[in-house]
């Protein structure tokens, strides 16, 4: 039986609408329907890797390109006071969705540790 795509496997296939700000060969970017920030938004590899924990060596590069991502899209929405990025991993680590994703979120300031 064929496994159900993810929400964001969805998204990547135009299925169901996001709100895009970074669309290139190797990942989206698009606002989180839920912000927990003035600014949230989610940076999603195209290739289906389920989480952190389950990436390969050989997606290392596309690791690195996420991330330059979100640092590019920190800029593009002036966080120059800072923000945080996070990667849930896992049921301890907070993941909701099966399909690897960072989550930018900037404009107020971060409580530590985090919950
Ligand atoms: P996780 O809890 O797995 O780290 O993060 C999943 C994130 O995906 C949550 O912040 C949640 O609000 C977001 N999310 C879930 N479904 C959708 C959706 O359909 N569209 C968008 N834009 N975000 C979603």
């Amino acid at each position: 039986m064929a496994v159900p795509k993810t929400i964001f496997k969805r998204i990547i296939d135009k299925e169901i609408p996001a709100d895009l700000l970074h669309d290139d060969e190797l990942c989206l970017a698009f606002r989180d329907i839920s912000p927990q920030a003035p600014t949230h938004v989610l940076v999603i590899p195209k290739r289906e890797i389920a989480s952190l924990a389950s990436a390969k060596a050989t997606d290392a590069d596309l690791l690195g390109h996420l991330l330059w991502v979100a640092r590019e899209l920190a800029l593009k929405l002036n966080l120059e006071r800072g923000y945080r990025v996070v990667v849930n991993c896992g049921p301890d680590g907070g993941q909701s969705v099966d399909h690897l994703h960072l989550h930018l979120l900037g404009g107020r300031a971060m409580g530590w540790p985090p919950g």
